[in-house]
């Protein structure tokens, strides 16, 4: 059998399959919150959060396994959120001060929305 990594993207959302997505791979590192896993097919590196049915569950492909706990996500996730959301509207941020363009649907900026937790 085949492994996906290669068909996959950097950044992958698998809070809805996240059983099948850590199926072919080895756990090699347990951190806080957090995992380094690696496919048994081709061998890729993963940094997946661990299980969690209240949060949006991301993995992302690691060139090293060096430093592989510190690798910041916030700004991937961001953009991600962005992504999702089909990109900003033309409102400014509700949030004090804040003079950054909404998500489109939303009354917070990026930076706002992420603060309260939200991951997708
Ligand atoms: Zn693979
Ligand atoms: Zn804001």
């Amino acid at each position: 059998m085949q492994c996906s990594c290669g068909s996959r993207g950097d950044l992958v959302e698998i809070g809805d399959n996240y059983a099948e997505f850590v199926a072919d791979l080895r756990c090699l590192k347990t951190g806080n919150w957090v995992k380094l896993l690696q496919c048994n097919e081709c061998g890729q590196l993963w940094r997946t959060d661990e299980w969690d049915k209240y949060q949006t569950l991301y993995a992302l492909k690691l060139n090293s396994p060096t430093g592989w706990e510190r690798v910041d996500m916030e700004p991937l996730i961001k953009e991600r959120m962005v992504e999702n959301h089909g990109g900003l509207d033309a409102t400014i941020c509700l949030a004090k001060e804040c003079k950054l363009h909404t998500l489109k649907g939303r009354a917070y900026c990026v930076d706002h929305f992420y603060e309260t937790g939200a991951r997708a």
